[in-house]
């Protein structure tokens, strides 16, 4: 299903030298695995909602320049992990959405792109993929390019199956292998609480290890759940993918018993992980929270919300 509507390209803002946009985060409120495909991928199911944590990309046009492509990329947080490096070249998103454009529209030398890192990387919120797509809406829009939705889709597609979601970043349910996206309206705004831990983890390890439920998880009591607004999602909030994560990773027991004490509506690692998050029923009690848990060296604690 191909549903690319605008809200992504109306952030872009046009400044003196250049234009800047600011790309969201996800969350995977539900997350199922339906099978394992022969290419390798699984075929997947899930509830992805775009959150208040943010990457900011800045594309200049040197004129002047020669040289034809830079990326920089700055950090913002504080307590970044040690081993977290944002690669400037071809092993970023960034950089291989510039390559992929070039490749079927002609684009000026003396590029230069800024990325400023807000998002945990290798944390299971996309954030990547979020700046991929926001690349790809960048270029478009300011060397009209005149890039049409199929378009955009398959640059998107190919270069991640998690950066078409964001082309649209509303909530919307991720099916194939989270490609084919159907837009959900009417989910009132969530009260989150994430926390992105010391250790990161890497997606297809975490792939690798998981296993494919006999039984498949259905979606609809969470979405009927969401709706009218249940105070308890407890058991409802689902994620095949976190027991292949917790065998990697020893820190999602930690957290999750330590979120847990915060009595949320309901907590659940995000994606691949490792990052986690609950959700709260007003932002007063996920302030609430999110000062506990700040106080406690889990890793960098985010409040935010769906939007
Ligand atoms: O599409 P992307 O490059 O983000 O996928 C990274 C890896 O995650 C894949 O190589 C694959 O191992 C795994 N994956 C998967 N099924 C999906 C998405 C990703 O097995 N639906």
């Amino acid at each position: 299903m191909l549903h690319i509507a605008t809200p992504l390209k109306a952030q872009i803002i046009k400044q003196q030298h250049g234009w800047l946009i600011h790309t969201p985060a996800k969350l995977n409120l539900f997350f199922e695995l339906l099978r394992k495909r022969e290419d390798g991928y699984h075929e997947i199911e899930s509830l992805m909602v775009p959150i208040s944590l943010y990457d900011t990309l800045v594309l200049e046009h040197d004129r002047t320049s020669s040289e034809d492509f830079r990326l920089d990329c700055r950090t913002f947080s504080p307590n970044r992990r040690v081993d977290e490096v944002i690669p400037n070249d071809e092993r970023n998103l960034v950089w291989r959405a510039v390559l992929a454009v070039r490749k079927i529209r002609e684009l000026p030398i003396g590029l230069r792109v800024t990325l400023f890192k807000r998002i945990p990387s290798q944390a299971g919120l996309g954030g990547g993929s979020s700046d991929a797509a926001a690349m790809l809406l960048l270029l478009d829009q300011a060397f009209a390019l005149g890039l049409n939705k199929q378009e955009l889709w398959d640059l998107a597609s190919n270069l991640g199956s998690d950066v078409p979601f964001f082309l649209l970043p509303l909530a919307q349910i991720a099916r194939g292998r989270g490609e084919i996206l159907v837009p959900i309206q009417g989910l009132p705004r969530l009260h989150c609480v994430v926390i992105a831990p010391s250790v990161g983890l890497s997606t297809p390890a975490v792939y690798g290890r998981s296993r494919v439920p006999d039984q498949p998880q259905s979606l609809e009591p969470l979405m009927a759940a969401l709706r009218v607004g249940a105070t308890n999602l407890n058991g409802l909030l689902w994620n095949s993918l976190e027991p292949a994560a917790r065998e990697l990773s020893s820190e999602i027991d930690r957290l999750a018993a330590t979120v847990k004490l915060t009595a949320p509506l309901g907590q659940l690692m995000s994606g691949s992980g490792s990052s986690c998050f609950a959700l709260y029923g007003s932002a007063r009690a996920a302030a609430h929270a999110a000062r506990y848990l700040a106080g406690l060296s889990l890793g960098r604690v985010f409040q935010v919300n769906t939007i």
